[in-house]
């Protein structure tokens, strides 16, 4: 048979397939509706969502990164805004809301273009311009901040955490100083002026009992774990240390396995071979010159009694993630098999120690190679209390790091959507053409946020924006919305009120990538439901 040109496609029965304008304004629906959603949860004043999940359990909440992560979602045009939601949430740990929120606008009037008859490929370029000059225009209206000053860090902090602690005036100050200490511990300066900071150098751990105020900051890494065997020293100075991923055991037979041992000397031939077996993984271990082990499996007794013999301090059973914090904190190479034990795998540390901490022991790992690890050691009177305190600090450590890896700050309160929306206007004037449009468009989708914003503060939408519009054009490139107090302020900096432009750049990146991914497709192939 002569070919024909043509591919087949073999769709399973019930597959659902929607080609072109429908497909795209189908995904454009599920997107704004998602986008509708989230707006009024937006802000300080924004209203709690109540989600309920398949078992009937409930969560109340306006964070829109718990919204998007608990919510379950169908429309593959939707789950896309999710995720890119998500992923601004882990990258950054702020402006979920504000993604989704600028993702559903942008694509509102994409839509308006397309019943304009204008193609969607105009309206991808247009976008694309647009967000490359946004980006730059968020440069250009920024402001520094002295980070090098720590009572700005600290303020930065308070803002952060000011809706959010629980705790009243000391307690707060305890946790911002930790905070502080922590993030200058392991922030790396560029020449640029800006911070590296990798935030899994520090860890918190939360150990009940005692108060809030009782918690420090250790340098260095501390382990929920006690030294596994009372022989073994509970001190080791120099420390070379083992990280091990294997267990220090004899694969025991399987448990329906049988062994008949006829005679007693069998018998003890038989425990003998396991003990021999330990001992050698003990020699092996010692002969590395490692006098600390640190294992994420199970050490067995026999091999704990030789450990203990040869002054070597063991922990076993620790968490994965914990594992990897030691390797990284003090040079070592996680070992998976005893086979493969060097001496050049050992991390190294001056000092691990097991320590009393209210009722319990753990472990301190201080000094290690990589002078930038800390752990938070939270304490508190019960689980709850631990909960929001490990919440708020991760909150602080993230706001303060977008600010140190670029330390700028731009205006609030849809300050810099009306500023980025007013230079863009002028912009898509000097491209012109059809991607005029497009541009224009994207501007007006900006001033979505302080549109909504201005809604939450319960004041008349149109007339601040208008008002706003005319102040950024006299120079006011900070005034937006004070929501709390539902006025317009010249400039929001003034009263806290401002974002990171880091923040503000994510934002911009994910929602624009995020629109522009759904106006690229034009065919949704959808298999059909698994038959119930
Ligand atoms: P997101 O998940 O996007 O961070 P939020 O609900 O935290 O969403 O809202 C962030 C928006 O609210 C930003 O535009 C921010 O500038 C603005 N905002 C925060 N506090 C205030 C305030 N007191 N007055 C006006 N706007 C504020």
């Amino acid at each position: 048979m002569a070919a024909t040109g043509y591919p087949v496609l073999i769709l399973k029965e019930g597959t659902q397939r929607t080609y072109g304008r429908e497909a795209l304004r189908a995904n454009i629906l599920a997107a704004r509706v998602l986008a509708e959603m989230l707006k009024s949860s937006l802000g300080p004043r924004g209203l709690d969502k109540m989600l309920v999940d398949a078992f009937g359990d409930i969560t109340v909440t306006n964070d829109g990164a718990t919204i998007v992560k608990e919510m379950e979602i169908q429309h593959p045009a939707a789950k896309l805004l999710v995720e890119v939601a998500k992923a601004q949430d882990a990258e950054v740990g702020d402006g979920t809301t504000s993604v989704v929120v600028l993702a559903g606008a942008l694509l509102e009037k994409a839509e308006k273009l397309l019943d304009e008859n204008l193609h969607p490929t105009i309206i991808i370029e247009g976008y694309t311009k647009a967000m490359e000059e946004a980006l730059r225009l968020v440069d250009e209206a920024a402001v520094p901040v002295e980070v090098e000053d720590d009572s700005v860090l600290r303020r930065i902090a308070e803002t952060t955490l000011a809706s959010k602690f629980v705790g009243s005036g000391p307690e707060r100050d305890k946790i911002i100083s930790m905070v502080i200490d922590a993030i200058r511990t392991v922030a790396e300066k560029r020449p640029d002026g800006g911070y590296d900071i990798d935030l899994d150098y520090v860890k918190i751990e939360k150990k009940k009992g005692g108060s809030l105020l009782d918690s420090k900051l250790v340098r260095g890494i501390v382990l929920d774990k006690e030294v596994v065997h009372p022989a073994m020293p509970k001190r080791v100075e120099n420390a070379k240390i083992l990280v091990l991923d294997a267990p220090l055991e004899v694969q025991k037979p399987e448990l329906t396995t049988k062994i008949r041992v006829t005679d007693i000397e069998k018998l003890e031939s038989f425990l003998e071979e396991e003990t021999r077996m330990l001992r050698d993984m003990v020699e092996k271990i010692a002969a590395t010159g490692a006098n600390v082990v640190i294992t994420q499996k199970g050490i067995d007794e026999v091999a704990q009694h030789f450990l203990a013999k040869k002054g070597i301090l063991a922990v076993r059973r620790v968490k994965r993630s914990d594992i990897e914090k030691v390797a990284k904190a003090t040079g070592a190479k996680i070992v998976t098999s005893l086979r493969d034990m060097k001496p050049e795998y050992l991390g190294y540390a001056e000092l691990v120690e097991e320590r009393k901490v209210g009722e319990d022991k753990m472990v301190f790992i201080e000094g290690a190679k990589n002078p930038k690890s800390v752990t938070i050691l939270l304490r508190g009177a019960n689980d709850m209390l631990l909960d929001e305190a490990e919440r708020n600090i991760k909150d602080a450590l993230h706001g303060l790091r977008n600010i140190l890896r670029e330390p700028k700050i731009v205006g609030g309160g849809g300050a810099v959507e009306v500023e980025l929306a007013l230079k863009l206007k002028e912009f898509a004037r000097s491209v012109g053409g059809k991607q005029q449009l497009a541009i224009e468009a994207y501007a007006e989708a900006l001033e979505t946020i302080p549109t909504v914003l201005a809604e939450s503060a319960g004041m008349d939408a149109l007339e601040t924006l208008l008002k706003l519009r005319s102040l950024h054009s006299q120079g006011y490139k900070f005034a937006g919305v004070n929501v709390l107090e539902g006025k317009i302020e010249e400039d929001m900096t003034k009263i806290n009120v401002y974002e990171p432009v880091l923040v503000k750049k994510q934002v911009i990146k994910s929602a624009s990538e995020a629109a522009i991914s759904i106006l690229k497709i034009d065919d949704v192939i959808a298999a059909a439901p698994p038959k119930k």
